[in-house]
């Protein structure tokens, strides 16, 4: 069942669990991921960056594709769909009145008091509905450490629901070690007291993930592993059936393998 994340988050942080957003690219990975997960019951953040909203042809056809899979494979579990990265406010309106329960507005590279102002023309627009709002101080790249006070700051002055920043978390491969900054985290989750997302998950081991999720992290963003894992299974099957040239063969490749990572990753929390 369609939720908002604000319910689906605020049972996982009053417990210090985690939940975990998984990004979704096609009319496939949307049902893998919804099956995969209502097989282990938990619930589930489906992930639309604006790019994977131009690839599947607008966000009410997003909206759409996930509503009606939830309906024609019985999913019972409670599911969101989530804005992931937004970076025009037009477009956050456009994912909103189509139907998304959350946005993330990452502002992130402007300076705080514009990632203020425009979080806050986010909030005015949703106007008191049911719809959670994830902002970023960061941004979340190589060698990025948020700034403290900027996080206080916006938080005080924006109110969203969760706040992305970065701790030394990246997006897509690491290369080279995996290195947190837990005591900025700390820092971070005992000065502004709201739930804390941990964006670039992929690639981060199990002892990581569980320390961030004991130090205020309630949402956890994997999208490499799944494109990785995805990617890995097609390559198999081709290699092993060259002869199959099926679309719908040859894009199931990847479904068991999507499936055991994301079956792996539920198994942590
Ligand atoms: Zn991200």
């Amino acid at each position: 069942m369609l939720v908002s994340m604000k319910e689906q988050l605020k049972d996982a942080y009053l417990n210090g669990k985690a939940i975990y957003q998984f990004n979704i690219n096609n009319l496939e990975w949307i049902k893998y991921i919804l099956e995969e997960c209502n097989n282990q019951s938990k619930p589930v953040i489906l992930g639309v960056s604006s790019s994977a909203a131009k690839y599947m042809c607008g966000y009410k056809n997003v909206y759409s594709m996930v509503t009606n899979l939830l309906d024609s494979l019985n999913i019972t579990i409670p599911v969101s769909i989530h804005f992931d990265h937004a970076s025009d406010i037009e477009e956050c309106k456009k994912a909103i009145d189509a139907g998304f329960t959350s946005i993330m507005l990452d502002y992130s590279s402007h300076s705080v008091e514009e990632n203020i102002k425009y979080t806050n023309e986010l909030i005015n627009y949703i106007n008191g509905r049911d719809i959670l709002v994830e902002g970023e101080i960061g941004p979340i790249k190589e060698g990025s450490h948020a700034d403290l006070n900027d996080c206080i700051k916006y938080v005080k002055n924006a109110n969203v629901d969760i706040l992305a920043a970065s701790i030394g978390n990246i997006h897509g491969i690491y290369q080279g070690e995996v290195n947190l900054d837990f005591d900025l985290l700390k820092s971070i989750k005992e000065n502004i007291n709201k739930p804390i997302v941990l964006h670039g998950a992929s690639g981060i081991n199990e002892p990581m993930l569980k320390k961030c999720v004991s130090l205020g992290v309630s949402k956890i963003n994997i999208n490499t592993d799944l494109q990785l894992a995805w990617y890995n299974g097609v390559r198999k099957g081709i290699a092993e059936n060259p002869n199959v040239y099926d679309p719908r063969k040859v894009i199931g490749f990847g479904e068991q393998a999507l499936k055991e990572c994301i079956k792996e990753k539920l198994s942590l929390f």
